[in-house]
């Protein structure tokens, strides 16, 4: 499908994007390989109009005319494709992420608009749990991300506490940080998710959710993975003792765990926890097609736009009930 002029390189990407044509028919042909139909009613009898490259159905029904953008994560987006394109090039395939006042100075639109561009296209990256459950051999363990308590302003710390982080105080001084589990397939995907806590019933559902029955688990000797025995083969590396024994390690998820912190402290610097799931979801899709290049992970991101929709007040939890929805 990929063709012999179509960008390998981000240097490549913004000549070849800068041409509204290209930009077209790349996602005309990702989105419709089969031809193009109307978004609203499925037809194909529809009339491309190619001075305004917008698309007319023949079918008498609102929105009759479309353009490439209706049904994706770029829906009543007022910015180019050429812009959008290069900053989608760029998340995907940036190691430690892209920061919006890098998007905002590279590509010449307000941090404001850099940073709703980011979130909508994280939501591309996201995956849609369509991969079936993991095997093989299995890491599991938690995290927590935030910032560190006492470098936290008192109000923020208050509402961080109030909203989402579990408000433990102590040994791990866990307070104001947020929990994040994570399960990774040795040599394969990794899988992450915002939890509640780090108690046994916060991390069991996740782990029969995600790995098929009969797996090797490995784990550290956190209690909440008691029991896991029933279902797999549970092998436990107790972290007060040694880090490594055999095969019996959590090596490779501790190193996710690193890259993902590296991201966040060094690109992001400070993530609501609200959006947190959002940047884990991007790091993920970066991790799980390490071994692919540039143009082949710019070429999955692009197809996995359309049927996405986030609108500015579900994206900032302005709207109550997206903000409950999307959590
Ligand atoms: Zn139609």
């Amino acid at each position: 499908m990929r063709h012999e002029t179509e960008p390998k390189t981000l240097q490549s990407a913004i000549v070849y994007f800068a041409n509204p044509d290209n930009c077209l028919n790349y996602l005309v042909e990702r989105r419709w390989p089969e031809g193009v139909t109307c978004p609203t009613c499925g037809s194909d009898a529809v009339t491309f109009m190619p001075k305004r490259r917008i698309w007319q159905c023949k079918a008498r029904h609102p929105k009759a005319q479309f353009s490439v953008k209706v049904g994706t994560i770029f829906e009543d987006s007022a910015i180019g494709l050429d812009k959008w394109l290069c900053a989608m090039w760029m998340l995907a395939n940036c190691k430690n992420g892209v920061s919006s006042w890098e998007i905002h100075r590279s590509i010449g639109v307000t941090q404001k608009s850099a940073w709703f561009m980011l979130q909508r296209l994280r939501l591309a990256l996201q995956d849609d749990d369509t991969g079936g459950q993991l095997s093989g051999h299995v890491e599991v363990d938690e995290t927590y991300i935030g910032g560190k308590a006492r470098n936290m302003h008192r109000t923020a710390l208050a509402r961080r506490v109030a909203e989402f982080a579990t408000p433990r105080t102590g040994r791990n001084q866990t307070t104001g940080k947020v929990a994040v589990m994570g399960l990774l397939e040795r040599h394969g995907e990794v899988r992450t998710m915002v939890v509640a806590g780090t108690k046994r019933q916060h991390l069991h559902s996740q782990v029969t959710k995600h790995i098929e029955t009969g797996s090797h688990v490995y784990t550290d000797a956190l209690r909440s993975y008691n029991n896991l025995a029933d279902e797999y083969t549970h092998k436990v590396i107790n972290h007060a003792e040694r880090y490594v024994d055999g095969n019996v390690h959590t090596n490779s998820i501790e190193n996710f765990w690193s890259c993902l912190k590296r991201t966040i402290g060094g690109t992001y610097i400070s993530v609501e926890p609200f959006h947190l799931f959002r940047y884990l979801d991007e790091q993920s899709f970066r991790f799980n097609n390490r071994k692919a290049n540039d143009a082949y992970r710019f070429d999955l991101a692009v197809s996995q736009i359309v049927g996405k929709r986030l609108t500015y007040a579900e994206v900032t939890g302005k709207d109550k009930d997206a903000r409950k929805l999307s959590c």
